[in-house]
């Protein structure tokens, strides 16, 4: 797969090349109002900071909206990273919200699927919460059924974050630090993370993850935001086109819990690796589809080094979004919204029913700190964890 990183270039390059393509684009820009569309993006990127409410004990939350010149805007809150919007442009220039989530704080204080948060210290499953590191065996709270998961029952997803915005020529974004102290949650350490989100001129949503630690951790950050490209709350998302860049994945047990095997995915209905409808075998008879009453599986993602790969690509016909993923992580988690079922209400009342939203949650492999064989996640004093994913939309 190859990503369509230059398209803003593309137009430069051909105003020099072709001055009737730049005059055409000109006088097109000029009739956009006329013809009913959005207006040609205008504006430099910027942050701007307001209150988010407070939580029950008091404490103050902010919102934060990160813009570009393209028009496109993310808002994030400092409570737990919380991607609470994501407007981004159609085909047509027609902006929509394209992640699930709430209108308000109250809404993600409730019970919420992780919509949008950043997940930590470790995401995914740990089975039975226990794991064992240099001889010594530590527990963790079990939330989801005999497994801990994304963290434990207080995980980065619920914890306010300090945060910083910051601003060049040409990109926008905030900085937001949390440390994570010794034994919270179980896990052992002082962990001082940091989560940078960036949005470029490019479309991109860039989150840079760092941390360090004071004594050796399992570290597995990553971010939950639920996706449908024609706009949230538009349906479900089994017409979205997937591509992933990932030739094995990691079956699991009926826990969820990886079995230690790699398995290709040719001749599984887990093969995407040429495009392929979410829906078109997602209730295939195949065991692991049962098990996860849908694709909810670590795909290993093809890689050659560590830089950033492109992992996945997702595509949605009627609006012509495509949302691409590149990471410098091993695995990606696809998960379906196979949990979701009717009974959360979201933005603008809408109903988030079974399959309305998909995640990309770049990651380790879960369970890793039972599986030696698997990419180590264990961080130690003195080493510092890096992590890049990049969300890049587009339209087609
Ligand atoms: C997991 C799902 C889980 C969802 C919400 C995903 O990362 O893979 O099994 O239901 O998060 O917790």
């Amino acid at each position: 797969m190859t990503g369509n990183t230059a398209y803003p270039h593309v137009l430069e390059g051909a105003s020099m090349k072709y001055p009737a393509l730049a005059f055409t684009v000109v006088v097109l820009a000029s009739l956009f109002p006329r013809m009913g569309l959005a207006s040609p993006p205008t504006g430099k990127p910027g942050v701007k900071k307001e209150s988010f409410g407070t939580l029950p004990d008091g404490t103050s939350v902010d919102l934060y909206t990160i813009t570009n010149a393209q028009g496109m805007e993310i808002r994030a809150t400092n409570y737990g990273g919380i991607v609470v919007s994501l407007r981004v442009p159609d085909k047509k220039g027609n902006l929509d919200d394209i992640a699930l989530g709430f209108d308000d704080l109250k809404g993600y204080l409730a019970n919420t699927p992780y919509f949008g948060a950043i997940i930590g210290r470790y995401g995914n499953r740990i089975a039975k919460g226990k794991f064992t590191l240099d001889g010594k065996e530590y527990t963790l709270a079990r939330n989801n059924g005999p497994n801990s998961i994304h963290g434990g029952l207080k995980g980065f997803n619920k914890v306010v974050w300090q945060g910083e915005p910051f601003q060049g020529p040409a990109v926008a974004g905030i900085i937001l630090t949390y440390t994570s102290k010794d034994g919270e949650e179980g896990y052992p350490g002082n962990l001082k993370t940091k989560v940078t989100y960036t949005l470029t001129g490019k479309n991109e949503w860039i989150i840079d993850y760092e941390a360090v630690t004071d004594k050796a951790t399992p570290v597995n950050l990553t971010e939950h935001t639920y996706f449908n490209l024609a706009g949230e709350g538009k349906g479900d998302v089994l017409g979205h086109i997937l591509q992933l860049n990932a030739s094995r994945f990691t079956p699991v047990d009926q826990n969820l819990i990886p079995t230690g095997d790699l398995r290709p995915v040719k001749n599984t209905p887990l093969d995407f690796t040429q495009p392929t409808a979410i829906g078109a075998r997602i209730d295939a008879d195949y065991e692991q589809l049962r098990l996860g009453r849908g694709y909810d599986h670590n795909f290993v993602v093809d890689r050659k080094d560590s830089d950033p790969v492109l992992a996945a690509r997702v595509g949605e016909p009627t609006s012509g979004r495509v949302l691409e993923v590149y990471t410098t992580e091993p695995g990606v988690q696809l998960y379906t919204g196979n949990f979701l079922d009717g009974t959360i209400t979201g933005k603008g009342g809408h109903v988030y029913k079974q399959r309305f939203g998909f995640c990309l949650e770049s990651q380790h492999f879960p369970d890793s700190p039972n599986h030696p064989d698997f990419p180590t996640t264990i961080l130690r004093p003195g080493q510092t964890y890096h992590s890049r994913t990049i969300y890049k939309m587009s339209a087609e």
